[in-house]
Order: C-alpha cells, then sequence, then structure tokens
C-alpha cells in the first residue's frame, strides 16, 4: 500500500472483524483533511446571528473560517463578519492580552447596536505563550455588562471533535447562568441542535415541525440570537441533527436542563420520515403522532416519483463520501442506495465507532471505511473503486475535480437545501446533473 502510511491503516477498514481505530488524534505528517480544534469550535458558535468573534491569534486563523458557512439569518447578519488580535512577532515576545482587551474596547466604542455577546477564540500562539483570556473576558465582562465567553481552542490541543465540546461548553456558559437566575418555566416544545441553517435547511425543518403541532423554542445554533438561545432551557426535548458537533450538548442539557433528546436526520426519504416519526413518538402525544404519519406519508409520495425518474439513470453508479460527522455519512449511503447507487469509499472527519459499525452494516464488504482521511488515500482509493462521484465539502473539491471526478457539496458552502423533502430533489437533480454532465469527457 504505497500511499497508506503504517501508522494509518489501522483506520483503514478493509477487515470489517477487526473494527475500525477512530476517535483519536491525526497522523503527524499525514496531511489530514480534518480541520482543527478552533475551526470545529468556531463553526458550531459561528450561525448566532448577533454574535460578534474575536479570533485572538494571528490573522490566518481568522481567514481560514471567514464566512465559511452558507448559514442564512431572519435577523441580524454580524455573524457574517471576523475580527481578529492580527497577532504579530512583538505580542508573541510580550504578550497579547492588552491587545485583546483594546480589541474588544473598540467593538464596544464602534459597533452599533452595541455588542451584546462576544466570544474571544484563543488560537494556537496563545495556547504557546498563554495570555490570560479568562481574565480579560470577566473584566470585559464587569466593565461592559455582556457576556463576553472565552473559547480557549489552540489548533493542536486535539481533534476537530474537540472544538465541537468546547462550543458546547462556551453555549452552556451563556445560558446556564441565566437559567440558574430566571429558572425558566417548561414549554412543550423542542429545541433543534446540530442544525446550522445551511441554505437554509432549519427553516424548512422547523416548518415540518410546525405543521405537525411541535413548537420550536429554540434552535442552535443556526439562525439563532443571544435572546433565543436563552430560552432553550424552557423546552420538553431536544432533537439533534449533526450528533458529531451537538450530542454532548444535549446530555449536558439533560444533566442539568431534564430535556431528554432524540437523534434525527433529514438526509433522504427513509430518514427524514423516520425522523418526524421518532420525534412524535419521543414527545408521547397521540395527535402529533397522527399528523407526522399523515405528513410524512403525503412527502413522500410527492418525492418518490422525482427518485423514480431519476434512478435510472444513476443505477448502479459509485459513490465515494467523505463528510465531517458518521450520522451524515449514514444517511448519504442509505440516500445512495434508494437511488440505485453503491457507496465504495466511505470516511468521515469525526466518526464514532458505533457510526463505523452502522456504515460497515450498510455498505458491501469490499467497500472502503475510513477514517480521518488524507488527500492521497482518498486519490488512491476513490480511483480504485472507480467511483463516479465524490461528496463531501470545500476541501474535497478540487481533488475531485482533478481526478476528473463528478462531485456535489454536502458542507458548508452549498447554496441549496439538502436536508427534508424539498433537499432529496435538489440533492437526485444534482447527483444526476453532476454525473452527467458532458465535462468529465473532457477531464
Ligand atoms: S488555531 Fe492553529 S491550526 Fe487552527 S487555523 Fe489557527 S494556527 Fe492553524
Amino acid at each position: 500500500m504505497k500511499t497508506v502510511l503504517e501508522e494509518r491503516k489501522s483506520s483503514i477498514c478493509g477487515n470489517r472483524d477487526r473494527g475500525i481505530s477512530c476517535e483519536r488524534e491525526s497522523v503527524s505528517g499525514a496531511v489530514s483533511q480534518r480541520a482543527c480544534v478552533y475551526c470545529g469550535a468556531r463553526v458550531v458558535l459561528n450561525p448566532i446571528t448577533d454574535a460578534y468573534h474575536i479570533v485572538h491569534g494571528p490573522i490566518g486563523c481568522a481567514s481560514y473560517t471567514w464566512d465559511i458557512r452558507g448559514s442564512l439569518t431572519s435577523g441580524a447578519d454580524t455573524f457574517r463578519n471576523s475580527f481578529s488580535t492580527d497577532l504579530r512577532e512583538t505580542d508573541i515576545v510580550f504578550g497579547g492580552a492588552k491587545k485583546l482587551t483594546a480589541a474588544i474596547d473598540e467593538l464596544m466604542e464602534k459597533t452599533k447596536p452595541s455588542p451584546k455577546l462576544i466570544f474571544i477564540f484563543a488560537t494556537c500562539i496563545v495556547g504557546v505563550i498563554g495570555d490570560d483570556v479568562d481574565a480579560v473576558c470577566r473584566s470585559a465582562e464587569a466593565k461592559y455588562g455582556i457576556r463576553v465567553i472565552p473559547v480557549k481552542a489552540p489548533g493542536f490541543a486535539g481533534t476537530k471533535s474537540l472544538g465541537y465540546r468546547l462550543a458546547c461548553d462556551a453555549i452552556m456558559n451563556l445560558i446556564r447562568p441565566h437559567a440558574k437566575q430566571h429558572k425558566p418555566q417548561k414549554r412543550f416544545g423542542v429545541n433543534i441542535l446540530g442544525d446550522f441553517n445551511l441554505a437554509g435547511e432549519m427553516w424548512i425543518i422547523r416548518g415540518y415541525l410546525e405543521q405537525i403541532g411541535v413548537p420550536v423554542i429554540s434552535t442552535i445554533t443556526g439562525d439563532s440570537s443571544y435572546k433565543t438561545l436563552l430560552q432553550a432551557p424552557s423546552a420538553t426535548l431536544n432533537i439533534v441533527q449533526c450528533a458529531g458537533s451537538s450530542a454532548y450538548l444535549a446530555e449536558r442539557m439533560e444533566s442539568e436542563f431534564g430535556i431528554k433528546s432524540v437523534k434525527v436526520s433529514f438526509f433522504g426519504v427513509e430518514d427524514t420520515v423516520n425522523s418526524l416519526l421518532n420525534i412524535a413518538e419521543a414527545l408521547g402525544r397521540q395527535e402529533i403522532m397522527e399528523k407526522a404519519q399523515k405528513f410524512a406519508e403525503e412527502q413522500a409520495l410527492q418525492v418518490l416519483p422525482i427518485i423514480e425518474k431519476y434512478k435510472p439513470h444513476l443505477k448502479g453508479k459509485k459513490a465515494a463520501i467523505f463528510v465531517g460527522g458518521g450520522f451524515k455519512a449514514i444517511s448519504l449511503i442509505r440516500q445512495f442506495n434508494e437511488l440505485g447507487m453503491e457507496a465504495v469509499v466511505v470516511g468521515t472527519q469525526t466518526g464514532k465507532k458505533d457510526e463505523y459499525e452502522v456504515i460497515n452494516s450498510l455498505v458491501n464488504s469490499d467497500a472502503i471505511v475510513l477514517d480521518d482521511a488524507n488527500p492521497a488515500e482518498l486519490e488512491r482509493f476513490m480511483t480504485e473503486k472507480q467511483a463516479d462521484i465524490l461528496v463531501g465539502g470545500v476541501k474535497e473539491r478540487p481533488l475531485a475535480y482533478k481526478l476528473g471526478l463528478a462531485f456535489c457539496d454536502h458542507n458548508h458552502e452549498r447554496k441549496h437545501p439538502l436536508a427534508g423533502f424539498e433537499g432529496i430533489e435538489n440533492f437526485v437533480k444534482e447527483i444526476y446533473t453532476s454525473i452527467n454532465s458532458p465535462v468529465w469527457k473532457y477531464a
């Protein structure tokens, strides 16, 4: 295996009995496709529409994550800006805390409406020089009477999953003191966790829930705001869409606010229908279950003819999948199966052991399943397995195009929704158009 490092072999599952090595740090020098700890934290917190994000570190960290998500807003668009302390050599020698204080003061002075919530992301170099970020945040909170929440996320401290965890801790840091002080009354309704409103997907899911009689109390973090996040402890149920980033938050909310949770996925007919029914079941109201069954049946009937229309053109094609979390990969395998396609390479950045077990049970025994891949491995296995299309994110796009492969963006940048019944139609059309584009003849 020329393109596979010895230390990486246990993370590539050819032998199903051995299981896969995952949930661990990347192998040094392997040029992982994973994003860093800071990026994991930033992508979860970024969609809070009226929050300010100061990246305390070199400007490169801020530009790496500036406006990288197609999260839409129905309110403020503050989140689309990025602020940085732009640390230089002298700051690294003499410390950057004063520069951070000055950056907060400048935001308070120059931005309108005045910030209510600021996240301070401390990146790699701050982890090395040891600025007292907590003290700066405490003193800014006391001076301005707003929330200034530290997210100490040096990229080298672990994996992207640690960044998710730090973001969840930051959200708890925001909502816990308010809940403790105001003791919110429980209301019938759900929070949507782990949906970032990419291309308005959260609005679609919210619409479904409202149609079956389920009020949405708070969304974390797509199209959320400082005010709506504080309402989250009142909910009776958390529905967890991106489990990789938000299952930990759901656990913390269950232990601190007594909110049970249910994992869902709104990608593909099977998972969308099952998710609606599972939510209804978890809420335990007969009238909601009846509405969910009727709604899901009607919607599925509308979308099935679209799948049938494109299926003859896609049947037998092979797909490679490389996405952030295992839950999404599972939905995508099912979705390709619905189209008569086969997933021949499946990988994730942060998949968990139990998710890889489900993935292995869904693919053929000769499929390649791999954790935390690098470009050389993806290239080798996609070529070897003769994939017709790669589904991935912004970092995988150039890889597919260089190989002359069709590509479907299922991550940050996309401009059309792929979730829910509406998303199924977009997904099928995109897969069909991309695979059958005449351009691949010339690649
Ligand atoms: S936190 Fe570290 S790894 Fe992440 S972008 Fe900044 S310098 Fe790079």
